[in-house]
């Protein structure tokens, strides 16, 4: 075992990616972005004007032709998405994938795809894997499980400054319609919904300074590696 598995789930902009990546990197370990993943799907789908829908025969052979792995950065050593072989990671996190990518997630042929690569990857451990079902679903064994939360206000306002870094000028009503359009497809869809893990600690963000999130997760980790010593 190289180490413990720390699932990190919870709704969108409530700061799980950048939270991961920095108990990842006090850890040591590898830090895993599942959203990215159905992210790049979605992606692929758009570019290439797939149809949503499953039954449908592009759809089915799109599904067959994607592939998705995951690299290290030469540079941060961060894992990064490429799809079909290119570096897609900055090309994923538009508006235009973002208004699409929870209706894609919720396809079950799309879902049991990506936890397989998932969980491929996490079965070693010394992974922080961030997501909606890592801890439900992925992971249910999961040494250490966060659920983070955060209000609304504190989410669009993420989200915006999210956009902005990448030079898209978002309109503040879109952004919040986007979350609530977001969360309510991953808290209903039939497979794999976004939900509390019984098991799971729950931090509200938006009120903690990033610093603190981040310090009592570790000290989550330190209790566990205790007990399991
Ligand atoms: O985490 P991020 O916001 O990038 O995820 C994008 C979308 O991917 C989510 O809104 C959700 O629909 C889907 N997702 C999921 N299961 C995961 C991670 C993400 O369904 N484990």
């Amino acid at each position: 075992m190289k180490g413990l598995v720390i699932a990190i789930d919870g709704y969108s902009a409530t700061g799980k990616s950048s939270t991961a990546k920095l108990v990842a990197e006090k850890l040591g370990y590898t830090c895993i972005n599942s959203g990215a993943m159905y992210r790049a799907v979605t992606f692929f789908l758009l570019q290439n004007k797939i149809p949503i829908d499953q039954a449908h025969p592009e759809f089915q052979a799109a599904l067959e032709a994607i592939r998705i792995d995951l690299r290290p950065n030469p540079v941060t050593g961060e894992m990064i998405v490429f799809l079909n072989g290119e570096n897609v990671d900055a090309a994923i996190r538009g508006m235009d994938v973002n208004a699409k990518v929870s209706e894609v997630a919720a396809i079950s042929a799309v879902r049991d795809r990506m936890v397989r690569i998932q969980r491929a990857i996490g079965q070693e451990g010394g992974v922080v894997m961030d997501g909606r079902d890592i801890g439900t679903v992925v992971f249910p064994s999961a040494d250490v499980k966060i659920f983070l939360t955060a209000r609304m206000d504190v989410r669009v306002n993420r989200r915006m400054l999210q956009l902005l870094k990448r030079e898209e000028v978002p309109n503040q009503d879109d952004v919040r319609d986007n979350l609530i359009h977001r969360d309510h497809i991953d808290t209903t869809r039939a497979d794999s919904p976004l939900r509390k893990a019984e098991d799971a600690v729950e931090i509200d963000t938006s009120d903690t300074t990033f610093e603190d999130q981040v310090a009592q997760i570790l000290d989550l980790v330190r209790q566990k590696e205790i007990s399991k010593a």
